[in-house]
């Protein structure tokens, strides 16, 4: 039977108070200390660990850490500091060039648009939701590898793929929530929704889970 507005607008208000609830503290893992430190780091993370990411910035910030200085910088010159975090041929080179588009549009600046962000190379609509919401505090909702999966379970979205699954969470969720439902959904990706084997009796969403209720029907 086909969900009701009002009752669907229900359900996803009792997953939003249950995920802040479960993870009150959720926050950017990566480290920065400004909007350029943020775009870097979100760049490096492409496949990486944020753990890995902020061991790398830790090394890389002190001698890198403005667009003139990448600008300036070659792809051999950025290699040893960038090397662990994987792809670093294509993260080095997407770094620069977007570096020195910094210098040449936007004086040096990160510009706070999704349209001016995505320009860049190796900026997609992920690494720019996550500068624009965590840096410029604007309300958006970057769809990861987590949020894609744990909200196509809980039935906070259906599309297949990221940017579907983007429009329908801003649809879905309130948007004063955007920024916040990212982290939860992070947060519970990697703690008990994960890919393999989810811990669906620990979780307290699980009587609003389209995954679990479907899975348990058929029992
Ligand atoms: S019930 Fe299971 S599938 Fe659904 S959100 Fe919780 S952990 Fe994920």
């Amino acid at each position: 039977m086909r969900e009701s507005k009002k009752t669907k607008e229900t359900r996803i208000r009792h997953i939003l108070d249950a995920l802040a609830e479960a993870y009150p503290d959720a926050a950017p893992q990566l480290h920065f200390s400004n909007p350029f430190e943020l775009l870097i780091a979100t760049m490096l993370s492409a496949q990486c660990t944020d753990k890995q990411v902020n061991k790398t910035t830790q090394a890389l910030f002190p001698v890198y850490n403005t667009p003139e200085k990448f600008a300036a910088a070659t792809e051999a010159e950025l290699e040893p500091y960038i090397k662990a975090c994987g792809l670093f041929k294509t993260k080095g080179r997407n770094i620069i060039a977007s570096c020195r588009i910094l210098m040449e549009k936007y004086g040096g600046e990160v510009p706070k648009s999704l349209d001016a962000l995505t320009t860049l190379p190796g900026v997609g609509r992920k690494t720019a939701n996550v500068v624009l919401s965590n840096a410029f505090g604007q309300p958006a909702i970057a769809v990861d590898t987590h949020v894609f999966r744990v909200s196509r379970r809980i039935g906070l979205a259906k599309g297949n793929n990221v940017l579907q699954v983007e429009k329908e969470l801003m649809k879905n969720i309130p948007r004063d929530y955007w920024s916040r439902a990212h982290h939860w959904l992070i947060w519970h990706g990697r703690r008990l929704c994960t890919a393999r084997n989810p811990k669906c009796e620990s979780c307290a969403i699980n009587p609003y889970c389209d995954d679990y209720k479907k899975r348990n029907k058929k029992k």
